[in-house]
């Protein structure tokens, strides 16, 4: 059994030659490594670089954190696990869904095929609201494990695989605005990996760094030295590590630090009558001091008075807006779910974000900090690298063609040596 290549979602993977650690550097925008491997912050890193296989590969879109961690679990784009953000809007009903559900994740995890069919596997999310989804159909009372740091404090067997986690760990709880957050999540991957060296871990921090400080800040550099640390610890148990991230992240404030924003629901409500159409953010969790909700990308429904040409026409010329696409164009350009698209979705340009109506985003928990933010295209170019170098084939296929970041259990499981 533990020889027989699985063929999940299509592509066949063979089973791990050893333990796989897969970890997705929340908001870990390139800009960062290439900051640090210049002033050598991170030398872990860079071996992995020197030794293993790195490039910047594409993210899904929208460059925000849930689709692309169904996209990295699942190894397909949105269009094919459904997960295009946060929330989307129910046009039957016309509320705004939470897309957090593993009822709404289409297709299978790589992990719980691996799980059904004997491998053991880890899950760790540093906030919950990933954790459900990227465990969907993974039985833990089989030897596995899925929890987040969020919630470390109260883990148990038949939900969790595990109990007592900052016992095990070694670790306070740590704070939902904090960097240990993330530290946490590796440092319970490293413990597991020694006691109990499982084939497939899927590890996935957050982006609260990212979102407050830039790479060249002291707290972001001193973040990525943590991090280096653990990755240099995790590698050294003959392991292959495979790092990328969710999505980048961009300054989109202007010189005296406010940020730009495109209050959409408020220009289209002026420009086409208000309650015509509805915009939605799908960047909003229940988390969004550190961002006020506001994203490089979002939604527009309309209530059947306006179609989809006004609203892209009622666009045209507004400063910050890169693209304004229908529903077709836009899955057909970004792989996205039709049945859960919008008529109208609105992108914005790398130094600028978009929100509904200035009166519904609550921007007090930016105070001091310049807003950054992702969502749209400038945000959607992610780090792939990978400890060890691609086998022949790989490497040809690396040279041939676009590589994207939900491949990255492909190559790790079948294009390493
Ligand atoms: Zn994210």
């Amino acid at each position: 059994m533990a020889s027989t290549p699985l063929t999940i979602n299509d592509t066949a993977y063979r089973w791990p030659l050893r333990p796989v650690v897969a970890v997705c550097i929340d908001g870990g925008d390139p800009r960062y490594l290439q900051q640090y491997l210049a002033d050598g912050s991170i030398p872990n890193i860079a071996r992995f670089i020197e030794q293993g296989f790195a490039a910047v590969a594409e993210g899904s879109m929208p460059s925000f954190t849930c689709p692309n961690n169904m996209s990295l679990i699942t190894g397909t784009p949105p269009a094919r696990h459904g997960i295009s953000g946060n929330y989307y809007l129910d046009a039957a009903t016309w509320q705004p869904v939470v897309m957090t559900g593993p009822e709404l994740l289409r297709g299978d995890t790589i992990i719980a095929r691996f799980a059904a069919a004997g491998a053991k596997v880890v899950s760790i999310t540093a906030k919950d609201k990933l954790r459900r989804q990227l465990a969907k159909g993974l039985d833990v009372s089989q030897g596995h494990v899925s929890f987040s740091s969020e919630f470390a404090d109260r883990c148990t067997m038949a939900e969790n695989g595990i109990e007592d986690v900052l016992g095990f760990v070694g670790m306070d709880k740590p704070g939902m605005y904090s960097m240990e957050l993330s530290l946490f999540v590796l440092e319970a991957g490293l413990k597991l990996l020694q006691q109990r060296r499982p084939d497939l871990l899927y590890l996935s921090l957050t982006d609260w760094v990212q979102h407050k400080w830039a790479p060249a800040e002291d707290d972001a550099r001193s973040f990525y030295r943590k991090l280096d640390d653990v990755f240099g610890r995790l590698a050294a148990h003959d392991i292959t590590l495979a790092l990328t991230a969710d999505h980048g992240m961009s300054d989109k404030s202007n010189a005296a630090g406010r940020p730009n924003v495109i209050w959409l629901q408020d220009l289209l409500d002026q420009r086409l009558g208000a309650g015509k159409t509805t915009v939605i953010c799908p960047i909003t969790d229940a988390f969004v001091a550190h961002h006020g909700a506001l994203g490089g990308l979002v939604r527009v429904w309309s209530r059947s008075e306006v179609d989809a040409r006004q609203i892209i026409q009622a666009l045209v010329g507004v400063e910050g807006i890169e693209l304004a696409l229908d529903k077709e164009t836009a899955c057909r350009m970004f792989e996205l779910p039709a049945d859960r698209e919008a008529d109208v979705v609105v992108i914005a340009r790398e130094d600028t974000c978009i929100g509904s109506s200035a009166a519904n985003h609550d921007l007090a928990g930016l105070e001091g900090n310049r807003l950054r933010t992702h969502g749209g295209v400038s945000e959607a170019r992610v780090p792939f690298i990978l400890n060890r170098p691609l086998n022949a084939a790989y490497k040809a296929r690396a040279a041939s063609q676009p590589l994207k970041s939900y491949q990255l259990f492909d190559y790790a499981i079948n294009g390493t040596t």
